[in-house]
């Protein structure tokens, strides 16, 4: 088979792949959000065979022939190499682990989560135990697969985050810690209050789902090619070119939650709409690291999204959009937005805290894996963890160990990346900075599209064509590190905390 014929066939194959990919996530989006419960059932089968056809296809010999015709043509360094790089990793996953082993672990994973729900519910860890030693057990075996020179915790972090390892991450949570420790102390001990009542409100359904509309619309997300629906739980998925879903949820009496998951999740968005439309059908044209999706989304979330200038700008659209709440001013909010205080839920923990709730879980999946840990022990582990780097002890195992569903899932080495993301964010926001001026002062003008255009030409256009440290470096001129990240902790907790920190 000639380079030509190989690549094209390459492309071929993987756009049928990436076909089913679509119909999988659309109707999962589908079961998150206008799914009738009956349908439960049903929908697991279609959802089941899909994944079936989806493992023959990667599995299949006329792929693996194109691959390896490829793989000898490409020069090392080269768009060609990247897209080998990229299908030779899903392919080597779907040959190598036994389907029995697949079979297994989706059996788990299905019976872990209903008896989590129940688990929680009841704030009762132990019998949530045998459930996350199968699984932890059936995760070590899936890695031995996948790789059985490599540590079992390697193998899972870089399912996730492509190139990262436990020995690369350590450094980077270590400084973390020693950093915002005492950050965070300062902030409790002192007893300073911040007044969060700017944030409280009466803030209508129907309202709130304007001013984020508007808001995203304003920023650049589009939505001839995307759309927002309601969800229990917020999140985006790119289905295809031209179709990237978000959801978000509210509360009444609060408008951050709405807010600022929309921004979030817009944030996501934006990289799936700025993906090189040409290569969306083959394995590099996806977005293939968490960290750098998360990035994104933390980014319009908290270093946009709670800047004094977006703030500016967006005053008047949000007392438009809530006549009976107008009475409020920039300086006022701006507080409300940045107070620091160890609470035990991480999905609600501010920007300095959160990466110790990230930290917290990083540890006991390292204990674990390394067979320090028994999966009986998590949950006094959990505690005494929390005490030592937050200062709080959780008052039940629903508001402890049991509180996150991705254990449940069977997903471990996930977490690592949300904190990757914080970090990558902070060196790219101050990249761009560097590159485009003050950005504060131009969000107070409305003028968001120099910084989607800097991220459209660093970050989303080259898609898995760099490395995920690749991109890192090229844009932001170093290799990551935590010194953005607590360098804008700092200022805000200095502005908001004057004479504490
Ligand atoms: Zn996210």
């Amino acid at each position: 088979m000639d380079r030509d014929t190989a690549e094209n066939r390459l492309y071929e194959l993987w756009g049928e792949i990436t076909d089913l990919e679509a119909a999988e996530q659309l109707l999962e989006w589908d079961q998150e959000t206008h799914m009738p419960a009956g349908a439960q059932a049903g929908r697991g089968k279609t959802l089941a065979t899909l994944a079936g056809l989806k493992h023959r296809l990667l599995s299949a010999p006329e792929l693996r022939e194109a691959l390896a015709a490829c793989e000898e043509a490409a020069e090392p360094g080269s768009a060609l190499a990247a897209q080998v790089r990229w299908a030779r990793r899903d392919v080597d996953r779907a040959v190598k682990v036994p389907e029995t082993l697949e079979r297994e672990l989706a059996e788990a994973k299905s019976r872990a989560l209903a008896v989590w729900i129940e688990a929680r519910r009841d704030s009762d860890f132990e019998r949530f135990v045998p459930e996350i030693e199968r699984l932890v057990e059936l995760r070590r075996q899936e890695a031995a697969a996948i790789d059985p020179g490599a540590p079992a915790y390697d193998v899972l972090l870089d399912l996730f985050e492509p190139g990262s390892s436990e020995a690369g991450l350590v450094p980077l949570f270590e400084e973390l810690r020693r950093e915002l420790g005492p950050l965070v102390r300062a902030v409790a001990e002192s007893g300073v209050e911040i007044d969060e009542s700017p944030a409280l409100g009466h803030f209508p359904e129907p309202a709130q789902k304007c001013l984020g509309l508007e808001i995203a619309a304003e920023i650049g997300f589009d939505f001839e090619s995307g759309r927002l629906d309601l969800a229990p739980h917020p999140f985006c998925v790119g289905i295809a070119q031209g179709d990237v879903r978000l959801t978000w949820r509210y509360q009444d009496d609060d408008f951050r939650p709405a807010l600022f998951g929309i921004l979030h999740e817009m944030g996501h968005g934006l990289y799936e709409q700025g993906l090189p439309g040409e290569w969306r059908r083959t394995p590099a044209g996806r977005a293939m690291s968490l960290g750098i999706h998360e990035s994104q989304s933390r980014m319009w979330e908290n270093l946009v999204g709670r800047s004094r200038g977006f703030w500016q700008w967006a005053l008047p659209r949000f007392q438009a959009a809530f006549p009976g709440e107008a009475e409020r001013t920039v300086e006022a909010l701006w507080p409300a937005l940045h107070t620091v205080k160890p609470s035990p839920i991480r999905v609600e923990a501010d920007e300095a805290t959160y990466n110790l709730h990230v930290l917290v879980r990083f540890e006991l999946e390292r204990a674990l894996f390394a067979g320090q840990l028994q999966p009986a022990e998590l949950g006094a582990a959990w505690d005494d963890l929390y005490q030592e780097v937050l200062g709080i002890r959780p008052g039940d195992a629903a508001e402890g160990v049991l509180q996150d569903v991705h254990w449940a899932h069977g997903v471990f080495g996930y977490f690592p990346t949300y904190t990757l993301g914080n970090l990558m964010s902070a060196q790219l926001y101050a990249a761009a900075e560097r590159d485009l001026g003050d950005l504060d002062a131009a969000f107070a003008r409305g003028e968001f599209a120099p910084l989607l255009g800097w991220l459209r030409e660093k970050i989303h256009h080259p898609a898995g064509f760099q490395e995920p440290d690749e991109l890192i470096e090229r844009a932001s001129g170093k290799s990551l590190d935590t010194a953005d990240l607590l360098a804008h902790l700092r200022r805000t907790a200095e502005a908001v905390y004057p004479l504490v920190v």
